[in-house]
């Protein structure tokens, strides 16, 4: 079932024939989505744990690193096995049926639920999920290790010669072996300090930034993932997208304005030469909140006229099909510009 949100992700992966299987933990439940409609668990604060992804019906990737802390809801099975009688022609069916407009008039249905949520942050991190300070434990154990060889050697033998230099290397790297756990955990305090106190004042920076600005979290998160899907579901060959983290967020006022600037660390999935591929990438979003009024969605089916033409209209286009009058915008916060 294609609501208004997912619609550029369908329409995408209906293109090159490509379902993906998400599974979300809920209360300690293993739930499921598919996007091609054959399993849609309803989902109230779940978080993803493993994606897979079919190309015409064969598994061929799998991706298994989320955010644990970004949730999710989708609640569309009381919605869709609802009643609904056509306003305009008096057809009464499900309101599944209703997806791609009225069947026998055509009239365009914009079909959304008030309560989702595309994915917002709901604590912050303070878990290093880097291994890089392991390579340099490795890195300083070993230099460390080869040091105190060299003085043993220097003070032990009587000679200095080629074969003390290369013995000095090897006796190095077993004595790095055996001092590696040592040297593991005295890392632990030096190394992960700093990292641990770098995290702490982002997450405080973040949890300000929430307070003082006041702006709501959940809208704005929809409306920020709506808009990044547009962005990415149109222009490139990106088939999907996982938020990892939320690094920054920064406002600014320009022109009596409200600007968001919002760095996060994503993983793209996409789809070349028949192929699955996915990499991390760091964008920049720069959200604006507009002050014209947005449309109003109710939960389940929405019949929205166009105010000069008086046609419906689809809710996801920018104009009127008909008499090409702009529509108001569907996001209180706009994408701007991605970087
Ligand atoms: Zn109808
Ligand atoms: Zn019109």
């Amino acid at each position: 079932m294609s609501l208004i949100s997912d619609q550029y992700h369908i329409n995408k992966l209906k293109e090159y024939g490509i379902n993906i299987k998400t599974k979300y933990i809920v209360d300690n439940k293993i739930l499921e989505r598919n996007t091609d409609n054959s399993i849609n668990d309803d989902i109230v604060n779940g978080i993803r744990c493993k994606k897979e992804y079919y190309l015409k019906n064969t598994l061929v990737h799998t991706e298994k690193e989320f955010d644990s802390r970004i949730e999710y809801t989708f609640i569309s099975q009381k919605l869709e096995n609802k009643e609904h009688t056509c306003p305009n022609c008096g057809m009464t069916a499900l309101v599944k049926d209703f997806i791609d407009g009225c069947p026998y008039c055509r009239t365009h249905y914009n079909i959304d639920y008030t309560d989702k949520d595309l994915g917002s942050k709901s604590h912050y991190d303070r878990v290093l999920r880097s291994n890089t300070y392991r390579i340099i434990t490795g890195i300083i154990d070993l230099i460390i290790s080869i040091i105190l060889c060299y003085f043993f050697i220097k003070t032990t033998s009587r000679t200095f010669n080629n074969i003390d230099i290369v013995k000095i290397f090897i006796y190095g790297f077993i004595l790095s072996i055996v001092l590696y756990y040592f040297f593991y955990l005295l890392d632990a305090y030096i190394i992960i300090g700093p990292i641990k106190r770098y995290k702490d004042r982002q997450n405080h920076k973040q949890k300000k930034f929430w307070n003082r600005t006041n702006i709501d979290k959940k809208t704005f998160f929809n409306n920020l993932n709506y808009e990044v899907r547009k962005d990415y579901y149109t222009n490139e060959n990106i088939i999907d997208y996982d938020v990892l983290d939320y690094i920054e967020f920064k406002d600014y006022k320009k022109d009596d304005k409200l600007y968001v600037e919002v760095t996060a660390e994503v993983r793209v999935v996409s789809f070349d030469n028949n192929k699955i591929k996915s990499k991390i990438i760091k964008d920049i979003y720069t959200l604006k909140r507009h002050e014209n009024s947005t449309l109003e969605l109710k939960d389940g089916v929405n019949i929205i006229k166009c105010h000069n033409c008086g046609a419906s209209i689809d809710a996801t286009k920018s104009r009127c099909e008909y008499c090409n009058t702009e529509v108001n915008y569907l996001q209180q916060w706009i994408l701007i510009n991605k970087n």
